[in-house]
């Protein structure tokens, strides 16, 4: 009785260990497993004592539940060792992941995966594993590539596979600290999405939005939405706003969902490809994708029902455009990516400059003050857009 009440304390303490700690564990107790079936005199063979600190650079969280715990490592690995019940492999490691998939859908607990089936894809709703260390199940985000145990009644997230690219917005988290909020994970390509008018077309956020893709890691498309509300001249006025977007090579496509333009370019430029829209709400998105296919039937403005509801979604969800095509749709993002950007980062993310800046007096000039700077003298020449500039001066102003 009595062993079996600590044998059950032992499987509730491991229960709460991560990942990391319990993977430590059964490699301490495997040792003294060993070192006790090598030497029949147990006592004089067992491993030097080893503690949760015998490796560097734990996290602050894991070295907290450490202190609270007091025992050390080899208190436990020899309770494991003497429960020989304990040494199952499933206690040992979990079950093994028997399928991977893609988050959809994503809130701390939960979240909506796409498994890939060979004739169909199946969505599974699950539970996110607590194995799963705590700062990656907050942050399981839209576009994760996932491990999964299914053989469960809860299918359960039990890993989370690297990412090829993150965007990320700076967010307010527990006691006003600032912490990153995943959009998207994994996208080859984002979508940046303003409106020709309505609300009126701002370049600096254009600005702002490419550096955070770039420096998220995926390839950006910049698409300009409602040109049906332009004027002729209204147009023209447009043109020479995106030709320095245009000159850097960032597609650029101006569209109408209202009118049917620019829809099967963009179409042919999403094709095959994980992307993300990203842009203010009410800049069209929504509208968008539903002319792009019209078979989505997403909640607009103008459709108004679920408004409210729209409106205070605060989280991302995909959508399937065609057979090869998978769209994020993001809540309107005023703000994102420019997390842990550092100076010079932002600098090589205007590549206008790349030609000039070898030339500035300074190496790592910053463009803004210094004597005989190239790229103010290209600016002031006209050979880089002063809108580009000061989009730049003030992204820099911004991470100081
Ligand atoms: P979202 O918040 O970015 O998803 O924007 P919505 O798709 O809900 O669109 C916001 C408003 O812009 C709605 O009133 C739409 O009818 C309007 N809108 C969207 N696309 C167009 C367009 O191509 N032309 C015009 N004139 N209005 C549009
Ligand atoms: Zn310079």
């Amino acid at each position: 009785m009595a062993s079996d009440k600590r044998r059950k304390k032992v499987r509730d303490r491991i229960a709460g260990l991560q990942q990391d700690e319990r993977r430590r564990l059964y490699k301490y107790a495997a040792r003294l497993r060993r070192a006790a079936a090598e030497a029949p005199d147990k006592t004089k063979h067992r491993p030097d004592c080893a503690t949760w600190d015998d490796e560097d650079g734990l996290p602050p969280a894991v070295e907290k539940r450490r202190r609270r715990h007091k025992g050390s490592l080899r208190q436990w690995a020899e309770a494991l060792v003497e429960d020989g019940d304990l040494g199952e492999r499933e206690t040992l490691t979990g079950p093994e992941p028997d399928a991977e998939g893609m988050v959809l859908f994503a809130t701390a607990a939960r979240c909506r995966v796409l498994v890939a089936g060979g004739d169909e894809d199946e969505t599974l709703d699950c539970g996110v594993s607590p194995d799963l260390a705590d700062a990656q199940r907050s942050e399981l985000a839209v576009g994760d590539r996932v491990q999964l145990v299914t053989t469960r009644d809860d299918p359960t997230v039990v890993g989370l596979l690297p990412r090829t690219s993150v965007l990320s917005r700076p967010d307010s988290g527990p006691g006003g600290r600032h912490v990153q909020r995943v959009i998207a994970a994994n996208v080859d390509c984002a979508v940046v999405v303003v409106a020709a008018r309505q609300p009126a077309l701002r370049p600096r956020l254009i600005d702002r939005y490419l550096v955070a893709v770039e420096h998220g890691g995926a390839e950006a498309i910049l698409v300009v939405t409602k040109i049906d509300l332009l004027e002729p001249v209204e147009r023209r006025q447009l043109d020479d706003l995106l030709a320095p977007y245009r000159a850097l090579g960032t597609p650029v496509i101006c569209c109408s969902s209202n009118e049917g333009i620019g829809l099967d370019v963009l179409r042919a430029a999403l094709h095959d490809h994980l992307v993300v829209l990203v842009g203010q709400s009410g800049v069209g998105k929504s509208s968008l994708l539903n002319a792009l296919e019209p078979r989505l039937s997403i909640a607009t403005a103008e459709t108004g029902a679920s408004q409210k509801g729209r409106h205070t979604t605060t989280a991302s969800t995909l959508h399937r455009l065609d057979e090869a095509t998978r769209v994020i749709d993001t809540p309107g993002v005023r703000e994102f990516g420019l997390w842990e950007l550092s100076v010079d980062e932002l600098r090589g993310y205007f590549h206008e400059f790349d030609r000039f800046a070898g030339r500035c007096k300074y190496s790592d000039c910053s463009h803004l003050h210094e004597p005989q700077c190239a790229v103010r003298e290209a600016v002031a020449r006209g050979d880089i857009s002063t809108a580009r500039y000061d989009s730049y001066g003030r992204l820099l102003e911004s991470l100081r």
